[in-house]
C-alpha cells in the first residue's frame, strides 16, 4: 500500500499554541511511502516527526529526499534529521536540474559555523542525484514504483513542483508557487491536471 503524509505545510517558521492546533505549524515536509521505499519532499521542521518514526523501525526503508528549492524553511529540519547520523540509513538526495546543486546548497546551512557537523561527515550513506531534463524540458524518472515528474514554478531563486503517479493514485506537491507568469502558470496547470490530490502550499492572501 502507498501512503502520502503531510508532515508540515504552513509558514516560514514553526510555531506552537492553540492558534495552530488544528493544522499544525511545521514548515514543509511531505512523504510518499511505497513497499519499495520512502520519498520525502523537503526537509522543513515537519521532517522531525518523521525522523522519530523512522528511528523506531528495525529495518529502515531506502530513502530518497527531494527538494522543491533551498529557502531556509524547506531545509531547516535536515541538520536535526536523526537518520542522517545513522549508518543503517541510505539517503539519496535528489534535486531538479534548476537552481544550485544540492550539495553546495545544503553545505551552507549544514556545517560550520551554523551547524557543528558538515553534511559530508554524517554517518548515513548520502548520495546526490539530479532529476533528468532541464528547466525548459523536465523529464520524469521512476523510483520505488512511482513516476516522479517535476515542473518549474514561479518563486525567487527558482522552485519546482513535483508530481507522483502511482498505480493507486497521483499527487502533486506545489509549495511557494506564485502567480504572475502566464506561461509558467499554463505549464503548471497542464502538469497538475487530473491529479487525485493537489497540495498547494502558499503564503499570501489574494489581497496581498
Ligand atoms: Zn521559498
Amino acid at each position: 500500500m502507498n501512503r502520502f503524509t503531510i508532515h508540515g505545510a504552513r509558514g516560514s517558521m514553526s510555531a506552537s499554541g492553540r492558534a495552530h492546533a488544528r493544522y499544525g505549524a511545521e514548515t514543509t515536509c511531505f512523504s510518499l511511502e511505497t513497499p519499495r521505499g520512502l520519498l520525502i519532499v523537503d526537509a522543513g521542521t515537519g521532517i522531525l516527526g518523521l525522523a522519530d518514526a523512522l528511528m523506531r523501525r528495525p529495518s529502515p526503508p531506502d530513502i530518497t529526499l527531494l527538494f522543491t528549492h533551498w529557502h531556509l524553511d524547506h531545509v531547516m529540519g535536515l541538520p536535526c534529521f536523526s537518520p542522517i547520523y545513522q549508518r543503517r540509513f541510505r539517503i539519496r538526495i535528489l534535486s531538479a536540474a534548476a537552481g544550485p546543486e544540492a550539495e553546495s546548497a545544503l553545505s551552507r546551512v549544514f556545517g560550520p559555523p551554523l551547524w557543528p557537523v558538515p553534511i559530508a561527515g554524517a554517518d548515513a550513506a548520502v548520495t546526490y542525484e539530479r532529476l533528468p531534463g532541464s528547466a525548459a524540458a523536465p523529464c520524469a524518472l521512476r523510483r520505488y514504483g512511482v513516476r516522479i515528474g517535476w515542473c518549474p514554478v514561479l518563486h525567487p531563486q527558482s522552485c519546482v513542483a513535483y508530481r507522483f503517479d502511482t498505480e493507486c493514485g497521483s499527487v502533486v506537491v506545489a509549495t511557494d508557487r506564485e502567480h504572475g507568469n502566464p506561461e509558467m502558470d499554463r505549464r503548471f496547470f497542464a502538469f497538475a491536471a487530473n491529479a487525485d490530490v493537489l497540495v498547494a502550499d502558499a503564503h499570501y492572501l489574494p489581497s496581498e
